[in-house]
């Protein structure tokens, strides 16, 4: 079997253009723009790269961009106040943190400071608690992109058997729950799982969420399942010249897909979902702040 490849770039795109439809319809007929605030504290060169994009793509859509950035030796009380600030700000419907903060500062203290209801990662203890209960909640975005190309891919999920690989509170665990909310049978492994390969053989659906490079090969995959690769991970490729490097995912790429029925590239996969799925966040937490009807087929 050659798997089908799910085009997660494609896929975003498509994301993208629907928030631009609901962004233009607020405007028009609520005099409505939307707005994310993303807060970065420090110089961390990759943090910066993903704020720089998210401010981006947040214009792109029609959306009113904030960015804070903060000096890497900035105190708590400082940031917890432009916290407090953006929380009471109208124009402000969704706020994000960008992790990892530095070290002096406590991250659950500052992302549990953040109003629930602007809480656009989806990290907030309020909207975790939510999310386990089958209740209203703003869902962790990289989650939420690999349900959608799920739901995209098979339609019904239910009483599918779905192995997610990881326990991170920002994918592994709230994947899960979204599996088991889309009635999966689902089962969570992680660095202590025994028979891991065997775990993952009896899945329809397995998504990947380790860090370790090309971890999981095509013999863990039963035929016909589908893989969802979470993993971004930088490796040496020689092949490419001296001191050159590529990315690659949690799965290998051509054995799994040699078996897999689906299968989400690396790079080209869940990644631009992950974008997507926060400007979609944002304007279900717009519309939920104004009493309006959620926009369709952006929310879990
Ligand atoms: P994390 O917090 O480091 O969690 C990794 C999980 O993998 C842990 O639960 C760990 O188990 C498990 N694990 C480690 N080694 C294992 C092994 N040998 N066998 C089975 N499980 C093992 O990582 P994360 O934040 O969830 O991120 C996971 C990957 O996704 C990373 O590559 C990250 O870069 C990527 N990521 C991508 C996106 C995106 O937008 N595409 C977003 C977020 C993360 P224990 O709990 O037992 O230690």
């Amino acid at each position: 079997m050659t798997a089908e490849v799910i085009d997660g770039k494609a896929f975003a795109a498509t994301v993208r253009e629907k928030v631009a439809g609901h962004v233009a319809r607020l405007k028009e007929e609520h005099g409505i723009t939307p707005g994310l605030a993303v807060v970065l504290v420090g110089e961390d060169p990759a943090s910066q790269v993903y704020v720089r994009s998210k401010g981006k793509q947040t214009v792109e859509t029609g959306m009113n961009s904030y960015e804070h950035k903060l000096d890497a030796d900035t105190g708590e009380a400082e940031l917890l106040a432009l916290i407090d600030q953006l929380n009471n700000d109208p124009a402000v419907h969704g706020i994000l943190v960008q992790l990892p903060l530095p070290g002096h500062l406590n991250e659950d203290l500052v992302i549990n400071a953040i109003a629930p209801e602007k809480d656009v990662d989806g990290f907030h203890i309020s909207n975790v608690g939510l999310l386990a209960t089958g209740q209203k909640a703003m869902v962790p975005c990289t989650p939420l992109g690999c349900l959608m190309m799920l739901r995209d891919h098979h339609g019904n999920l239910s009483g599918m058997n779905a192995v997610v690989i990881g326990r991170s509170n920002i994918v592994g665990k709230p994947m899960a729950q979204l599996l088991l909310r889309d009635s999966c049978t689902v089962t969570i492994a992680h660095s202590r799982t025994r028979d891991i390969e065997e775990v993952c053989r009896r899945a329809d659906i397995v998504v990947a969420a380790v860090g370790r490079p090309e971890m999981v090969t095509g013999d863990w995959i039963k035929p016909g399942a589908t893989v969802i690769d979470v993993g971004i991970n930088r490796i040496d490729a020689p092949e490419k010249g001296e001191g050159k490097t590529r990315l690659v995912g949690d799965c290998h790429f051509d054995s799994c897909a040699a078996v897999a029925g689906a299968i989400t590239p690396v790079p080209g996969g869940v990644g631009p979902m992950t974008i997507a799925c926060l400007l979609a966040n944002t304007v279900t937490a717009c519309c939920r702040a104004h009493g309006l009807a959620e926009p369709e087929g952006l929310t879990a």
